[in-house]
C-alpha cells in the first residue's frame, strides 16, 4: 500500500498516520518529523530547514524532495509507505510520480482529512502551550495555513481528477476518526 494522508495543519495527520502505518505495518514518513529530528541533532539539513520552519515557511523543494527520494529508497518502504506532510507543491507532485514509476509503482491512495479552520487554530494553539513548537506560535500557525490553502489545498484536485482522493471528516474523536480511515481503506480492525 502506498498511501498519502493530507490536511491543514493541525487537522490530526500526525496521530492518525501512526495508528494507519501501524495497523498496516508499512512505515510513516513525516517529513516534519523528520526535519525536527534533523534540526534536534543540529544536522547541516536540521540548520537549514529550521531557518524556514521557524518562520512557517515551506523548506525548498530541492531539499524536501532529495530528502524524501533518499528515505522511499531505502528497504522498509518496499511493502510500501505512508506519506505524511509531502507533497506540498506542484513540483513535489512530480518528484514524488518520478521517484514511485522509476519502480513501476503508483500511488494507491490518498487520504484527505477535512476540519474546518476554526476548530484548526485551536488545536494548534493548545499543541503550542503543550509541546512548545517554535513553528506554533500564532503569526507563524495563520502563515501556515495560508501557505497550505495557497501551494497545497490545490494538490487536491490532482489526486481527485486521479480518482485516488479519499476524503475523510477529521472532526470527533480520534479513535471515531481512525475508524472513518480504516473503513475506506478496507482494513479489519
Ligand atoms: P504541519 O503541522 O504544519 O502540517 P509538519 O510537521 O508536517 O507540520 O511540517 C512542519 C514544517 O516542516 C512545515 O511548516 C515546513 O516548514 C516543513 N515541511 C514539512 N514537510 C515539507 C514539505 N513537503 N515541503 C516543504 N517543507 C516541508
Amino acid at each position: 500500500m502506498r498511501l498519502l494522508i493530507m490536511g491543514p495543519p493541525g487537522a490530526g495527520k500526525g496521530t492518525q498516520a501512526a495508528f494507519i502505518a501501524r495497523s498496516l505495518g508499512i512505515p510513516h514518513i513525516s517529513t516534519g518529523d523528520i526535519f525536527r529530528a534533523n534540526v534536534t541533532q543540529g544536522t547541516q539539513l536540521g540548520i537549514e530547514a529550521s531557518r524556514y520552519m521557524d518562520a512557517g515557511e515551506y523548506v525548498p523543494d530541492s531539499v524536501t524532495n532529495a530528502m524524501v527520494r533518499d528515505r522511499l529508497s531505502q528497504d522498509d518502504c518496499n511493502p510500501g509507505f505512508l506519506l505524511d506532510g509531502y507533497p506540498r507543491t506542484p513540483e513535489q507532485v512530480g518528484e514524488l510520480d518520478a521517484i514511485l514509476h522509476s519502480d513501476g509503482h503508483n500511488l494507491d491512495t490518498v487520504i484527505e482529512l477535512t476540519v474546518e479552520i476554526d476548530a484548526v487554530v485551536a488545536r494548534l494553539v493548545k499543541r503550542a502551550q503543550e509541546q512548545g513548537r517554535a513553528d506554533d506560535t500564532e503569526d507563524v500557525i495563520r502563515r501556515r495555513l495560508e501557505l497550505y490553502a495557497d501551494q497545497t489545498a490545490p494538490l487536491l484536485a490532482i489526486y481527485r481528477s486521479r480518482g485516488i482522493l479519499v476524503q475523510i471528516d477529521g472532526l470527533g474523536d480520534i479513535n471515531d476518526v481512525t475508524g472513518r480511515i480504516f473503513a475506506v481503506l478496507g482494513v479489519e480492525l
